[in-house]
């Protein structure tokens, strides 16, 4: 999503916007995005600053770290960001954590979106929390029900000697 700066006015402006998967490069490491990003941004002009604040809505697919199923994840985050005209920072720094340059009057929201989304996403994505992930002798995503192999052996077995007349 573009902002140009020139062409909206000093003080507060709404913006919104969508992002496409090829525009965020996020579809790597098993996350695939299955809606646009949304972007619902508020915009404040104040001389050649631009303040963004945006929520941002996202759809995407992740893979389960314990069962390896795909499952759909809803995403919901908030950029805020201030952006300065680059030659006020110098021309080789475009981010440094404070503020992000920009450059002939255009802001593209999509890097900070990027980073803002790769952050957000599970170092350990889980399909839901108790999931019991797979068998580890024959592979059986135990999430459909006990598969057939033998229960561990245990050393503690009070009711095997146990007869029922
Ligand atoms: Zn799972
Ligand atoms: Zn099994």
């Amino acid at each position: 999503m573009i902002i140009n700066v020139s062409g909206i006015s000093q003080g507060t402006t709404r913006l919104a916007g969508q992002l496409a998967a090829r525009d965020l490069q996020l579809d790597s490491r098993g996350v695939r995005l299955i809606s646009p990003v949304s972007i619902d941004a508020k915009i404040v002009k104040m001389g050649l600053d631009v303040y963004v604040d945006a929520a941002i809505d996202a759809v995407m697919e992740l893979e389960c770290s314990r069962c390896l199923e795909r499952f759909t994840w809803q995403l919901r985050s908030r950029l805020q960001a201030l952006y300065v005209p680059a030659a006020e920072k110098g021309v080789h720094s475009t981010a440094d954590g404070e503020c992000s340059c920009y450059h002939e009057n255009t802001i593209d929201l999509a890097e900070n979106i990027r980073i803002l989304i790769a952050s957000e996403l599970p170092r350990k994505p889980l399909c839901r929390d108790d999931c019991p992930g797979l068998c580890p002798r024959c592979g059986k995503p135990l999430s459909d029900g006990p598969c057939l192999c033998p229960p561990p052996e245990t050393g503690y077995r009070p009711f095997d000697g146990l007869k029922l007349e």
